[in-house]
C-alpha cells in the first residue's frame, strides 16, 4: 500500500501540480460551503435532496487546499483506504473522471459515501489541517460526492476491471453496503458472485432506512448498475434460511458465503404504555415511507401522521425519523435524547440540517411512561430530566436522573429510535456458528471468517449497528479473507484461480 501511494504521488503531473502553489498559500484558503435547499422549501418534499453538491469551480478551489502530503494521514481514517490525495489532485487538475476512477479502486459506493459517511470522525478528523494546523479539514466528503456525481452525470461511467471468470460460486446474504463492497472485490478477482436479498429492493438500509432527502434512490441504483456490469448477480425476494437453506445453496455449487444480513431488529425501552397505538419503531416508520412509498399519493401504504411527534434517540436513525415526521406535516417534531447535544451520535451535518428545519431538541430528557386516550392512542408522554455524571465505559458522560423533574408532553405519534439488534434468522439456521450473547456473529477481525470456515460475515450483523463505511470495510476484508480460504480450500480451486490469473 505504502509503495503504491508513493509511486502514485511521484507521478510527474502530481509533482508539477504541487509546485504550482506554495503550501503557505494553500493553507490560507477558506473551506468551501455546501449549498443546500432552503429549509422551509425542502420540508415540503420527502424526496428532494437537501445538499445540492459543489459546482466545478468550488470543487477545484477546495481541491487546491489539499497539500498532497508525503504522509497522507487522511487515508488512515478511511475504513476502505481510498487514495484520497490521488482523487483530490485529479479534481484540482480538472480530470474529474480520473478522480472518480481513483475512488472506485477501493470503494464500490463513492456517491453514497460522499453523502452519508461521518467524515468528521474519519478521514477529515485525520487530515493534516485538523491534526496539525487546527484548521478546518479539506472537505474530503464534499469532494468525494462531487467526483462520483460528476461521473454519474457523464456519459462515461467507468467500470473497474475484473479478472477472467474462474467459475467458483460464492454467495453474499443481504444487499447492504457490506455485501455490495464484498461483491465488488470478489467479482474483480474473477469469482461468480450472487447477492441474495430478502426484500424486493437491493441496497439494505441505503434503500429502506436512509431517506431520499439525504440519499436519493437513483444515486444508489447507478452504483448498483456498475456492480451488475462487472458481473455481480442479484436475487431479490430471497430469504436465505427460508426461500433456500445454506445446504440448498451448497448443493447448487456455492463454495463460500458472506453473511451481511444487518441489524434490522428494533429495540424498545419496555416502558409502561409503550404498546399504545401511535408508538412504533423507527425501522417500521422509515421502511413504510422509504421502501413502501407511504408519503406518495399513488401508493396505499398507510403511515401515522402526527401533529406532535416525539422521536426517542440521538443517532442518524432518530434524525432521519424526526425530519421525515416534519415532512409528513408534524407541527411539532421533537428529538428526545437522554444525553447532551455533544454526545449525540448522529452526523453533525444531520443535526445542523434538522435544526434549520425547525426540529426541537429536548436533550437531557428521557421518557418514562406513555398515556393514551379512550381509544388506546397515545396522547401524552412523561419525561424526566437528566444531568451528566461521570464518564461510562464508552467514555461519554453518563446521564443521571434529576429526581422529581418529571413533566408531561402532548404527543400523538412516538417513534422509538434507540438502536437495533442483529437479524436473528441466519444464525439460528446454523448451530455450529459462534454468536455472541447479543446475537452478533463472532469473526476473526482480520479475515472476517467465522467459526464455520466457509462462512464469513461483516457489517451490522457483526458490529450490531455501525456505519456504511465500516460495513464496506468489513466487506473488503472478507473478500480478501475468502479469497485466501478458497485458494487453499482444495487443489482444484487453486488451479482454477491460478489458471485464470495467468
Ligand atoms: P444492511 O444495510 O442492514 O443490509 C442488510 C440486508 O440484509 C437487508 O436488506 C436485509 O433485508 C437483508 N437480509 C437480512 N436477512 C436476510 C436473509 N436471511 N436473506 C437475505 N437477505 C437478508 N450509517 C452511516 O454511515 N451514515 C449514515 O448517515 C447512516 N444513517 C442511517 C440511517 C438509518 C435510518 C439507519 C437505520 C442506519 C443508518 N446508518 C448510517 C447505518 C448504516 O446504514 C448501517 O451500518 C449499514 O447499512 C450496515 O450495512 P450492512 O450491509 O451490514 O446491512
Ligand atoms: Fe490532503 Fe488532508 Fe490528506 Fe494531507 S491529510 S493529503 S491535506 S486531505
Amino acid at each position: 500500500m505504502e509503495e503504491y501511494l508513493k509511486i502514485e504521488r511521484e507521478k510527474e503531473w502530481r509533482a508539477d501540480l504541487r509546485k504550482t502553489i506554495k503550501n503557505k498559500e494553500r493553507i490560507e484558503l477558506q473551506r468551501v460551503k455546501m449549498p443546500s435547499l432552503d429549509p422551509m422549501e425542502r420540508i415540503k418534499y420527502q424526496d428532494r435532496e437537501v445538499n445540492l453538491g459543489l459546482d466545478i469551480q468550488s470543487a477545484k478551489a477546495e481541491a487546491v487546499r489539499c497539500m498532497d502530503c508525503v504522509n497522507p494521514t487522511c487515508i488512515e481514517g478511511c475504513p476502505v483506504s481510498i487514495n484520497i490525495p490521488k482523487f483530490i489532485k485529479n479534481i484540482e487538475r480538472g480530470e474529474v473522471l480520473e478522480a472518480a476512477k481513483a475512488l472506485k479502486e477501493t470503494s464500490a459506493l463513492p456517491a453514497v459515501c460522499g453523502r452519508v459517511c461521518p467524515q468528521e470522525k474519519q478521514c477529515e478528523a485525520n487530515c493534516f489541517y485538523t491534526l496539525k494546523l487546527k484548521k478546518e479539514p479539506v472537505a474530503i466528503g464534499f469532494l468525494e460526492r462531487f467526483a462520483a456525481d460528476f461521473e454519474q452525470n457523464s456519459d462515461t461511467i467507468s467500470v473497474p476491471e475484473t479478472a477472467p471468470g474462474n467459475n467458483i460460486k460464492v454467495a453474499a446474504i443481504g444487499s447492504g453496503p457490506a455485501s455490495l463492497s464484498f461483491a465488488g472485490d470478489m467479482v474483480k478477482l474473477g469469482y461468480d458472485v450472487t447477492v441474495f436479498e430478502a426484500l424486493h429492493e437491493i441496497g439494505g438500509v441505503l434503500k429502506y432506512g436512509i431517506p431520499e432527502f439525504r440519499l436519493p434512490n437513483k444515486v444508489v441504483d447507478i452504483e448498483l448498475e456498475s456492480l451488475r456490469k462487472m458481473g455481480v448477480k442479484f436475487e431479490r425476494n430471497f430469504i436465505v434460511g427460508r426461500t433456500a437453506s445454506f445446504n440448498d445453496l451448497k448443493e447448487e455449487g456455492f463454495q463460500a458465503f458472506f453473511v451481511a444480513s444487518g441489524a434490522g431488529l428494533p429495540r424498545f425501552m419496555n416502558l409502561p404504555g409503550e404498546n399504545y397505538n401511535g408508538i412504533l419503531s423507527s425501522n417500521e416508520y422509515l421502511t413504510r415511507v422509504n421502501l413502501m412509498h407511504a408519503a406518495q399519493d399513488n401508493y396505499d401504504t398507510p403511515v401515522l401522521k402526527g401533529k406532535n411527534v416525539a422521536v426517542i434517540g440521538g443517532g442518524n436513525t432518530a434524525m432521519d425519523s424526526v425530519r421525515t415526521a416534519k415532512r409528513l406535516g408534524a407541527e411539532r417534531a421533537m428529538i428526545v435524547y437522554r444525553r447532551s447535544r455533544e454526545e449525540m451520535p448522529a452526523r453533525v451535518e444531520e443535526v445542523h440540517h434538522a435544526e434549520e428545519e425547525g426540529i426541537e431538541f429536548l436533550n437531557l430528557n428521557n421518557p418514562v411512561e406513555y398515556f393514551a386516550d379512550e381509544n388506546g392512542r397515545v396522547n401524552r408522554m412523561r419525561v424526566q430530566k437528566m444531568e451528566l455524571g461521570e464518564p461510562d465505559a464508552s467514555g461519554r458522560r453518563r446521564p443521571v436522573v434529576i429526581e422529581g423533574s418529571e413533566y408531561d408532553i402532548p404527543v400523538d405519534v412516538v417513534v422509538v429510535a434507540i438502536g437495533v439488534s442483529p437479524n436473528p434468522l441466519v444464525p439460528s439456521e446454523l448451530p455450529d456458528l459462534k454468536v455472541s450473547r447479543w446475537g452478533t456473529i463472532d469473526v476473526d477481525p482480520e479475515t472476517m471468517q467465522s467459526s464455520m470456515p466457509e462462512l464469513f460475515a461483516g457489517g451490522d450483523i457483526v458490529r450490531g449497528g455501525a456505519t456504511v463505511i465500516l460495513a464496506m470495510g468489513d466487506g473488503r476484508k472478507a473478500a480478501a479473507g475468502m479469497h485466501q480460504y478458497l485458494l487453499t480450500a482444495n487443489k482444484t480451486n487453486k488451479e482454477k484461480i491460478e489458471a485464470k490469473a495467468k
